[in-house]
């Protein structure tokens, strides 16, 4: 059992704790801090409310909200020369996971002078970053305890950057900044950390006893809180449960990999522009149910923690009842739920198939089960 686990190595929860957010970079040595963000965050006063805490600590800020969802290059290349221009010592991301993971990508930017595109892969990243601290206002991607960043180049691919420089410093969980996430997101960034935390649990490769015990309090913490929120949205509660969910998810998933329902879900965003969670979310069921010969058993454990009052007799039941769950709450949440009505056609399957087999490849081989482009192709049709 030879395992590394690595995670952001101060994590701060508190509802209304973005007032710290200052004190929190002075503890960096930050004297010039650069909030990386978006416009709707922006409009909801959230920045401001960065900057003024950061001010209020006697740190010089200044707000880059532009980021994009699917973070094209070309807009974090505009970010790094924003912490340039401004001088900024230290980044803050403030967002979901395109301004966290753009915020990542700046802080190595702005220190080490390499240009973005020459990130791309593995272990890319050369010399240092500054401080980043990083504040989601999504229960969903984990980017803020992650070291992977996906931006989109300018044929709409996706481009991932994996380096150890860009784990943050410090995550920041405020669940008051995601009480106002409308319903169709706060669904599909929920799903989209369930399937991280399924993933992560049922990995043929890189799991191991911590990342099984994060995967397993989160699935719980996301997949029983999740209706509560639907309900009852400003239930900070049930939201602070679901960020703490979908940030322990992502410190499983990143040691553990991700697997085949995220390689699928890939071309749904790069050909379709369906969100991240939502792609998840659309091939979950599939997927699942193809796993379902080598991983019924895992299943069928996280089903029973997910579940505990369903009273599950046998192991296929059970496992089926996570599957089942899992496309109850996509239909549910009003998300459209075949891939047809996001755009997909018969056309485009076996280029997407393809795309998954060769291009993504790394995320099938942690899959629980080996799958080939007709397999791949034959799942996407069973959602059509
Ligand atoms: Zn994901």
């Amino acid at each position: 059992m030879n395992f590394s686990f690595f995670s952001t190595p101060r994590i701060v929860c508190q509802s209304g704790g973005l007032v710290q957010l200052g004190a929190l970079a002075q503890d960096l040595s930050v004297t010039r801090a650069l909030v990386i963000s978006d416009p709707g965050i922006a409009a909801c006063g959230f920045a401001a409310e960065a900057v003024a805490a950061l001010t209020a600590s006697g740190i010089a800020a200044e707000i880059f909200d532009q980021v994009q969802a699917d973070p094209p290059i070309v807009v974090v290349e505009a970010a790094v020369e924003a912490a340039r221009a401004f001088g900024a010592d230290g980044v803050i991301g403030l967002g979901g996971g395109s301004s966290l993971d753009t915020a990542k990508v700046v802080a190595a930017a702005a220190a080490n002078g390499q240009p973005v595109a020459e990130m791309i892969g593995i272990d890319r990243v050369t010399g240092k970053r500054l401080p980043l601290i990083q504040v989601p206002t999504t229960a969903g991607t984990g980017s803020e305890v992650t070291w992977v960043s996906v931006l989109t180049s300018e044929s709409y691919e996706k481009k991932a950057l994996y380096a150890p420089q860009l784990l943050p410093d410090i995550a920041l969980l405020d669940a008051k900044l995601t009480l106002g996430m409308p319903r169709s997101i706060t669904a599909a960034t929920a799903l989209d950390a369930m399937v991280h935390a399924i993933e992560a649990a049922t990995s043929r490769t890189r799991k191991n006893p911590i990342s099984d015990g994060l995967a397993d309090k989160a699935l719980v913490l996301l997949g029983q809180n999740l209706p509560i929120v639907m309900d009852s949205p400003t239930d900070l509660a049930a939201r602070e449960a679901m960020l703490l969910g979908a940030t322990l998810a992502g410190m499983a998933f990143i040691n553990a990999s991700v697997g085949a329902i995220h390689a699928l879900s890939y071309p749904l965003g790069t050909g379709f522009h369906v969100p991240h969670g939502h792609a998840n979310a659309l091939v979950a069921g599939p997927v699942l149910r193809f796993n379902m010969p080598v991983a019924e058993a895992e299943y069928a454990r996280l089903s029973r923690l997910l579940l505990p009052g369903r009273g599950f007799r046998s192991g296929s039941t059970a496992a089926l009842g996570l599957i089942e769950e899992m496309e109850r709450m996509l239909k549910a949440s009003g998300l459209k739920t075949r891939l047809s009505e996001v755009g997909v056609t018969e056309s485009a399957i076996s280029a997407m198939a393809q795309e998954v087999v060769t291009g993504i490849s790394r995320l099938l081989a942690t899959n629980p089960r080996d799958m080939t482009a007709d397999d791949v192709a034959r799942l996407y049709r069973e959602v059509l």
